[in-house]
């Protein structure tokens, strides 16, 4: 796998099956299009135009499908906003000619590129279905296998023309997640994602059970893609004995412009007069501070507990039940194209895409 991030298009290649529905397969790197050599015994990304050869079952599927490999195949851990940029473009350009797309992509940072792509396509009115795997598609018992079939399946559901989930989602493991809700959450059970503050959008068993009043419903309207994203952002993970030096030098950090702060519990924080006093400034210095909690589950709520009263009094914005994952990615996506502050203020504090339960 490259680090190059100079993502160039791509090659397309085509299959055509059927014409009854059109799907776009996205492949970007990570393990699942891997395969072991058999020499060195390490893994490489496998030729994508063998995919038959991995999954012959695929051919039994009435629909086309058709196939859009990154020129530089990447480990998730290089994903950039270039990558998010040009993934955005990819859709765009050929959102017309789909009625589903599938995103293969690396599962470590899947949940920000899914909450990051949620926010960037306003409007979307048909399935992006991002999947990826814990082990290769070259293993024999890989996860991978599934979780594209399942993947592909369910971008490809319609029921009176209409898509079945026209939104950003997360298959793995049997069930279909809210992008912008998911956090990844073990590096070797095939039970990888989490979604604790919003329900399942899908459970594949014998069938594939749609939990349709918890699913977006499309708006008709026309796509808007966002292309502008700003990173100064950043995260500051509280910890007992968090020092004070630390807390500084993060709010000291050239050009920023938010903080997103994952605070204990319900938003709790140290009640230390440094520490209250670090943050206060740096708010009256235009530094958007945005709670978020440390745990899987559960909202932020600000005056709960005492240890959270003083951030309320100081100006902090509470993202309620909004992971880490998608309050970065909100953040870099409105300080990227929303220009007034109140606008930003108040739309941190609003559900977009279905990212936070107010
Ligand atoms: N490191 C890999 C990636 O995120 C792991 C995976 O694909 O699951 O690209």
């Amino acid at each position: 796998m490259g680090s190059d991030r100079s993502l160039q298009p791509i090659n397309i290649f085509h299959n055509v099956m059927n014409q009854n529905r059109s799907l776009l397969v996205i492949y970007t790197g990570g393990t699942i299009g891997m395969v072991q050599d058999s020499e060195s015994g390490s893994l490489l990304p496998f030729n994508f135009e063998n995919l038959y050869q991995y999954i012959p079952i695929l051919k039994n599927f009435n629909y086309t499908i058709d196939f859009y490999v990154f020129d530089t195949l990447i480990d998730s851990s290089n994903v950039s906003p270039a990558f998010w940029i040009q993934l955005a473009e990819v859709i765009e350009s050929r959102y017309e000619s789909y009625d589903g797309f599938v995103v293969l992509h690396g599962t470590d940072t899947m949940s920000f590129s899914a909450a990051m792509l949620s926010f960037m396509l306003e409007n979307l009115n048909k399935p992006i279905v991002f999947t990826g795997s814990q082990l290769p598609l070259g293993v024999i018992r890989t996860d991978g296998r599934d979780n594209f079939i399942n993947a592909i399946e369910i971008a490809a559901s319609y029921e009176d023309d209409m898509p079945m989930v026209p939104e950003v989602c997360v298959y793995f493991d049997n069930k279909l997640f809210r992008g912008n809700r998911t956090t990844k959450f073990n590096s070797e059970n095939f039970k990888a994602f989490l979604s604790v503050n919003y329900p399942l959008l899908a459970e594949v068993g014998v069938k594939i059970k749609y939990n349709s009043p918890y699913i977006q419903k499309p708006n008709f309207k026309k796509l808007t893609v966002y292309k502008n994203i700003d990173c100064n952002v950043a995260l500051l993970k509280l910890y007992p004995g968090i020092s004070e030096h630390l807390v500084h030098a993060v709010l000291q950090t050239m050009e920023l412009k938010a903080l997103v702060l994952e605070t204990f519990g319900s938003g709790n924080a140290p009640t230390d007069s440094w520490f209250i006093e670090a943050i206060e400034q740096a708010i009256n210095k235009g530094i958007i501070v945005y709670v978020v909690t440390q745990c899987n589950g559960g909202s932020v709520e600000i005056g709960k507990y005492e240890t959270s009263r003083d951030l309320g009094r100081i100006g902090v914005i509470s993202g309620y039940d909004i992971t880490t994952e998608a309050a970065i990615t909100k953040m870099m996506f409105l300080l990227g194209n929303v220009e007034s502050k109140e606008s930003i203020y108040q739309l941190l504090q609003t559900s977009m895409r279905g990212e936070m339960t107010i």
